[in-house]
């Protein structure tokens, strides 16, 4: 119990990171953090402590009494985002062009878009954000095998690897807990959508 993982967010409220139950009882002691419960109801250590324990909740006994665990902890002082490192996924490639087709520019639903390799990998393209956009099937149908040069088509912009960081980036095995569905309500298709594209 006490090695299990508790969400961290900044004091925006922004998910920044996984810690566990022991570490996260420290940071709320030391007055650094608060606990967060299901109502976004925020709780320094001492207010934590009087918290009513109800039959399912987890709980674990500390010296003098027995304490709930919490799920969710706030930094009260961090409101930055850690620098990560941007995962080449379709996820990402579709939020980077914003779901709009690089040869036509329309804005499309993800059903109707896919990925498109500017130089076809038949002909050495590799698949790295500089050569993989968004395209509509219509698009991807008219180009073919070809480049855009050959193909008479002309992107509407440069593909360049976004300059943004990421939100964090959770794995299901991780979840544990109801509790964090509201901060990562991002990443309900993320094992299709995020898994990290092969950069041949
Ligand atoms: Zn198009």
């Amino acid at each position: 119990m006490l090695y299990s993982n508790v969400l961290v967010l900044n004091k925006s409220f922004l998910p920044v990171h996984i810690t566990n139950v022991r570490r996260a009882f420290c940071l709320l002691y030391a007055g650094v953090a608060k606990a967060v419960d299901s109502q976004y109801k925020t709780f320094d250590y001492e207010s934590w402590r009087q918290v009513g324990i109800e039959r399912n909740d987890e709980t674990v006994g500390l010296v003098d009494r027995v304490i709930k665990v919490p799920r969710v902890i706030l930094l009260i002082a961090y409101d930055r985002v850690p620098k990560r490192r941007i995962r080449f996924s379709r996820y990402n490639i579709f939020a980077r062009d914003k779901n709009t087709c690089q040869y036509c520019g329309y804005k499309f639903s993800r059903s109707e878009l896919n990925l498109d390799h500017v130089i076809p990998r038949s002909q050495g393209g590799t698949s790295t954000w500089e050569n993989v956009v968004c395209s509509c099937h219509r698009c991807n149908r008219k180009k073919g095998g070809k480049t855009p040069d050959q193909a008479r088509m002309k992107l509407i912009a440069h593909p360049r690897k976004p300059a943004w960081t990421p939100p964090l980036n959770v794995s299901l095995r991780e979840i544990i807990s109801k509790e964090w569905a509201p901060f990562l309500d991002f990443m309900v298709d993320v094992s299709y959508w995020n898994t990290e594209l092969l950069e041949e």
